[in-house]
């Protein structure tokens, strides 16, 4: 008993252990990895980040040009970050916001061979 009143009344004058989310937002934790975001045109189509995918939620289409995520299967490990030789895939420190249906990441770029084209 006299432990229990003792905490209370340490509890009614210390600090509270809790914040007043969503008004005092704590900080990112070093190395935080929020939404996974692509610059579509520096990708290559080259397919490296849907191999390495660890959730599999990648698709890359090289003829076609699209580069699509399941960003719900997405289990944030940075792999296809590290992976991508051109660095056109990043992870901002925004969480991704909340959702109550699938979400699918749709980029459509240029492939290689019509770029190539283009410039010809
Ligand atoms: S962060 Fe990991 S799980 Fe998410 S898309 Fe990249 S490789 Fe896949
Ligand atoms: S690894 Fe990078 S360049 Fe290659 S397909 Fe993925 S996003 Fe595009």
């Amino acid at each position: 008993m006299f432990n229990m009143t003792k905490n209370v009344v340490a509890n009614l004058f210390s600090k509270s252990s809790t914040r007043l989310y969503p008004f005092a937002v704590r900080g990112h934790f070093e190395g935080f990895r929020g939404t996974l975001n692509i610059n579509i045109d520096e990708c290559i189509f080259c397919r490296t980040c849907m191999i390495k995918c660890p959730s599999q939620c990648i698709a890359v289409d090289n003829k076609a040009g699209t580069w699509t995520c399941e960003a719900m299967s997405c289990v944030y490990c940075g792999v296809c970050v590290d992976v991508c030789p051109t660095g056109c895939l990043s992870m901002s420190k925004e969480h991704r916001p909340v959702a109550t249906e699938k979400q699918t990441m749709a980029y459509q770029g240029v492939p290689k061979k019509k770029k190539k084209e283009a410039a010809e």
